[in-house]
């Protein structure tokens, strides 16, 4: 497929906004951009516009470069959208929802991941290629037309937003700046597998978005056979950066370890956990592993951790002074949780909310 022939104008910046709509008066750009921002379909629904400039517009641009082809719905209120990008590649972004009402979006940042981790879905699709920041930025305006107010934007879904940093830094901009969707950086977290130079540069040049470092275990060995790209990026390293984050940007860390039942959650991972997270302002998010058919690890299937495993590991590290968490496992009957995003959906999965699309 081919480059639509048209721009598209949703994901932009408001600045490059305005800039491709010169010689309109920026107060004109202002008026469109809310309307993006309210997801509506057409520019006839700009209703504040000159009928004339209406088609003028519908001449030279379309609004989105995406389109949204499924939408799956679980019964705990997680939503997840399957978009189609110009080029035919697939991904996938959810809205989850917290017991208080609040919304999340998760978004995606490459069709894929070439970070190659045993245990996810994402990284045994390999890698098609990365988004550019209007991708990114459409996912949320496609979810908003499921969830008006959405309170937070989790960097979680497909892919390893470190490797695609300059993307993800202009799809946060955007959502951070006051002329576009404002939100404060603190209801931002972005998640990565732990690329120390990307930490790094995220760090310097900001948005000042709260972190999560995807540790799953501090034992060096063992997680350099869980997660490739752990043979570049020593703990030793990771741990530097994240304190030089942690300085920069005021903010409190997040650990997040996914929990391979047998695997990770020996006492010596409790051990290695704590003494990696001393001197660190850092929370543990206990991720208990999703289910992938297919996966495994060293010959072995992967599974989930058992009830009294998960309770004994919780323990192992309280009784180490850390503050500890678990993710809910919300979405899974869409495959909409935490690593199982790229699923290919069978008669098992048939979508459940009407599509809202271009
Ligand atoms: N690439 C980034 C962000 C996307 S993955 C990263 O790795 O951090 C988001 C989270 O899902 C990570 O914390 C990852 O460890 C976790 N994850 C991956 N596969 C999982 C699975 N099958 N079950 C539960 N969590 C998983
Ligand atoms: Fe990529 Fe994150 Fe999955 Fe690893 S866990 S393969 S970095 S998406």
């Amino acid at each position: 497929m081919l480059r639509p022939e048209k721009p598209a104008l949703g994901g932009l910046a408001p600045e490059s906004l305005e800039a491709l709509l010169a010689p309109l008066p920026p107060f004109r750009s202002r008026q469109i951009l809310t309307w993006i921002y309210r997801r509506v379909s057409s520019f006839d629904e700009m209703t504040n516009l000159p009928k004339a400039l209406r088609s003028d517009l519908a001449a030279r641009f379309i609004l989105y470069s995406s389109a949204v082809s499924a939408c799956f719905e679980d019964p705990d209120g997680t939503a997840k959208l399957q978009i189609t990008l110009w080029d035919g590649a697939r991904i996938e972004a959810v809205l989850l929802s917290d017991g208080g009402g609040r919304k999340t979006a998760c978004l995606s940042t490459q069709a894929g991941c070439p970070a190659g981790c045993v245990f996810c879905k994402t990284g045994l699709l390999g890698f098609r290629r990365d988004l550019d920041s209007a991708e990114i930025v459409e996912q949320f305006l496609h979810l908003r037309s499921k969830e008006a107010e959405i309170a937070n934007i989790v960097i979680m879904g497909m892919g390893e937003p470190l490797l695609n940093l300059e993307e993800v830094r202009r799809a946060l901009l955007v959502f951070t700046s006051p002329d576009g969707l404002a939100l404060s950086p603190r209801r931002i977290t972005l998640s990565t597998c732990g690329i120390a130079e990307g930490i790094r540069e995220l760090a310097d040049k900001g948005p000042p978005v709260r972190l999560a470092l995807s540790l799953t275990t501090a034992d060096e060995a063992l997680r350099e056979r869980l997660m490739p790209l752990a043979l570049t990026n020593p703990l030793a390293t990771l741990k530097d950066t994240l304190a030089y984050y942690q300085q920069r940007t005021g903010r409190r860390l997040t650990l997040e370890a996914v929990l391979l039942g047998g695997i990770n959650t020996r006492p010596e991972d409790a051990d290695a956990l704590a003494a990696f997270a001393g001197g660190l302002e850092a929370a543990v998010n206990l991720i208990p592993w999703n289910p992938v058919d297919g996966l495994s690890f060293e010959g072995r299937p992967l599974q989930e951790p058992g009830r009294r495993e998960l309770r004994t590991f919780t323990a192992a590290l309280e009784k180490r002074g850390l503050n500890v968490t678990q993710r809910f496992r919300k979405g899974r009957s869409i495959a909409g949780a935490c690593g199982q995003l790229g699923v290919v959906h069978t008669e098992r999965f048939v979508p459940r909310c009407p599509v809202n699309s271009r």
